[in-house]
């Protein structure tokens, strides 16, 4: 993955993506926040957030978008294929 060497987390603590055993709701929420403003500035954002989509990635925040978000983005583009692929049979 060549564009990890891009990554602007290079060097940080994995803890601050992946998050530490035990952690509660409020801590994760801030910890997110923190991690998602290190992806903000990252170069290789979308590489990194494509990566993890095509995979399954469950845990941490990956192209500035935790687990939840993810799963959004994977429905949000699956619903964009289909609809192409729906008007590609129509046309
Ligand atoms: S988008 Fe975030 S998690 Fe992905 S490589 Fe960049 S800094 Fe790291």
């Amino acid at each position: 993955m060549d564009w990890q060497d891009e990554a602007t987390c290079q060097g940080e603590d994995l803890v601050l993506f992946f998050g530490p055993d035990g952690e509660r709701q409020a801590e994760r929420d801030i910890r997110e926040e923190i991690a998602k403003e290190v992806c903000s500035w990252c170069p290789v954002r979308a590489a990194c957030l494509n990566y993890a989509l095509t995979r399954p990635e469950k845990d941490g925040i990956w192209g500035g978008l935790n687990e939840n978000e993810r799963a959004q983005e994977r429905r949000r583009r699956q619903r964009r294929v289909s609809y192409a692929k729906a008007l590609e049979m129509a046309s």
